[in-house]
């Protein structure tokens, strides 16, 4: 059983759950291109699995087309792939965050519209709505530009995102993490909701940004409190 805890552990898939994991991060990105969150095949998403490892999107492919057999099974520490398949190109900075960050357990890469446009700007959102605070963090950072799949990558993002559940990537996308990939995927949500906001704040004169402190302790609540309802434990 997975979920996080179902499988005995605090992780929503231990290493017996690799099945489940496939269709999990297939089923995910058919929902990312439905959502518009993904337009083509750029955008990639992974689970941990176990201890070492994690299943991650195939390279340069339509997730409406894929079938939990073509996610790819990757290892941690190394890199290399167990079975078939290659892995998406931002394989490395997925396994860096993997091992930079224990408890997270889903990482979700997008190049969402409203998110593009401000890492386009380069522009570190700010606190600007509670909802975006609770999830992301006391701010959206941009990580300096870097290649993709670049070693350079892998540092920029684990740098961008400390104290942090998501970043943009400078003239790229973003990227969003979870402890688990429902986690991850609400989280790819309302960065994107977040920037949107941000950008059109901007117009009305100006983001007016909650306060440092207020924005992390919301973030603090979420992540201790208030989300274990969603993850199946108690308030
Ligand atoms: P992949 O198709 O290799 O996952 O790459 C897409 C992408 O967004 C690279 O940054
Ligand atoms: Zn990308």
């Amino acid at each position: 059983m997975s979920g996080p805890g179902g499988n005995g552990t605090d992780r929503e898939f231990g290493d017996g759950d690799e099945a489940a994991a496939r269709e999990a991060v297939r089923a995910a990105g058919v929902e990312l291109v439905e959502t518009g969150l993904v337009d083509g095949t750029w955008g990639n998403i992974s689970v941990r699995l176990g201890g070492d490892r994690m299943v991650i999107t195939p390279s340069g492919r339509d997730y409406r087309s894929l079938g939990a057999a073509d996610m790819v099974v990757v290892e941690l520490a190394g890199g290399s792939v167990t079975g078939a398949g290659k892995p998406s190109t931002e394989a490395p900075m997925h396994r860096s965050l993997y091992l930079a960050r224990p408890a997270l357990g889903a990482v979700v890469h997008t190049h969402s519209a409203a998110a593009s446009t401000v890492a386009a700007a380069r522009r570190e959102v700010p606190a600007v709505l509670d909802d975006f605070v609770q999830v992301v963090g006391p701010s959206l950072r941009v990580a300096d530009y870097a290649l993709p799949g670049s070693g350079r990558m892998t540092r920029v993002v684990v740098r961008a995102m400390a104290g942090r559940m998501a970043c943009l990537l400078a003239n790229h996308g973003a990227v969003a993490a979870g402890r688990s990939l429902p986690e991850a995927l609400l989280c790819a949500r309302m960065l994107e909701k977040g920037c949107r906001s941000f950008i059109e704040a901007e117009f009305l004169g100006g983001a007016v940004p909650l306060h440092p402190v207020e924005a992390w302790a919301m973030h603090q609540v979420f992540l201790h409190k208030y989300s274990r309802t969603a993850r199946g434990g108690r308030k």
